[in-house]
């Protein structure tokens, strides 16, 4: 059993929280939320009065929180975190941010740090089922794989210090790409006038096969696990998956990579995202290609 601090108790944290607690281990939570907090003392975690205090005695300390100004803040600014942990404890952001921050932060810290950001949603967090993309030293990695196997069932060491985010910014991104051209393929099916099936039974079996077409097609039918049989409900909100463009694209500028796909993808779900369907699957974004087909 670790003694483990948890910060960032929502959507994806509480649940992951809660894995940790079934494992056996125990785990302080703090979070701003006094709902998200409830939540993980009714789970039988024990409750912090703050980030630092959470993270104090403990062995390992994680977080979960929206973006890279949250993780820095909490770490390193006001919530003090690294600060009150002690020098032995490892210290484990899951949160999705952009490389350099994980990189900052990381340097700053002081201890032993894993960017570790996360793939497969909250039904992964749920179901314990996620894969982790881990960057950071070697020893914190191979300390860190019992926790991280008790929330997830993939665990990916891809680095040092920032690589986990980075391969999760590279992954996104082609999701992204081959979600977007195979939506498109469906829409010129359509105006040619062959059925969603032929084209699935032709492309999952050929050189346009992807994990979009194949596992999360974006028309009903052909795979009826897909959000498209749903109405487009996440599934990966086009809010998250617009993010993580974002981020993508920071670190093709800063890196100085040329990414015209990627901004092109960046730019269509923006377009999406700001008509309102921010909390509709990305797969959803193949009714806005049809409007366009349609003009
Ligand atoms: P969320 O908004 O549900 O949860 C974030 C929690 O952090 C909230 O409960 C909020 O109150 C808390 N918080 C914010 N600032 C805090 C602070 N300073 N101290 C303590 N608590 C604080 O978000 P989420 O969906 O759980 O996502 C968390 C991270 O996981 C994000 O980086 C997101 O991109 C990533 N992610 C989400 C999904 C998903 O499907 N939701 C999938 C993969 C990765």
């Amino acid at each position: 059993m670790a003694r483990i601090g948890f910060v960032g108790l929502g959507n994806m944290g509480g649940p992951m929280a809660r894995n940790l607690l079934k494992a056996g281990h125990a785990v302080t939570g703090f979070d701003l939320s006094s709902e998200a907090l409830a939540a993980h003392a009714a789970a039988g975690g024990a409750r912090a009065g703050s980030a630092a205090e959470a993270a104090t005695g403990a062995d390992f300390v994680v977080t979960m929180l929206p973006a890279g100004r949250h993780v820095r803040d909490a770490w390193l600014g006001a919530g003090a975190m690294a600060a009150a942990t002690a020098p032995s404890a490892i210290l484990i952001d899951c949160s999705t941010i952009d490389v350099a921050t994980a990189r900052e932060v990381a340097g700053a810290a002081g201890r032993p740090m894993l960017d570790a950001p996360v793939s497969g949603g909250t039904m992964g967090a749920e179901g314990a089922t996620l894969t982790f993309m881990v960057g950071g030293p070697d020893d914190a990695y191979a300390a860190a794989t019992s926790i991280l196997s008790a929330m997830g069932r993939s665990i990916v060491h891809c680095g040092g210090a920032g690589a986990g985010q980075a391969a999760k910014a590279c992954n996104n991104m082609m999701l992204a790409a081959n979600m977007i051209i195979t939506a498109e393929a469906f829409v010129l099916a359509e105006k040619l006038g062959l059925t969603h099936q032929a084209l699935f039974d032709v492309a999952s079996k050929s050189s346009g096969q992807s994990w979009a077409l194949t596992s999360y097609c974006p028309v009903p039918g052909p795979v009826p696990a897909s959000p498209a049989n749903r109405d487009y409900k996440p599934g990966f909100a086009t809010a998250l998956m617009a993010k993580d463009l974002g981020l993508a694209q920071d670190a093709a500028t800063t890196a100085g990579a040329v990414t015209p796909l990627g901004a092109e993808a960046l730019a269509l779900y923006r377009r999406f995202l700001e008509a309102g369907n921010g909390d509709v699957d990305f797969s959803g974004i193949i009714g806005m290609l049809r409007g366009l087909a349609g003009r």
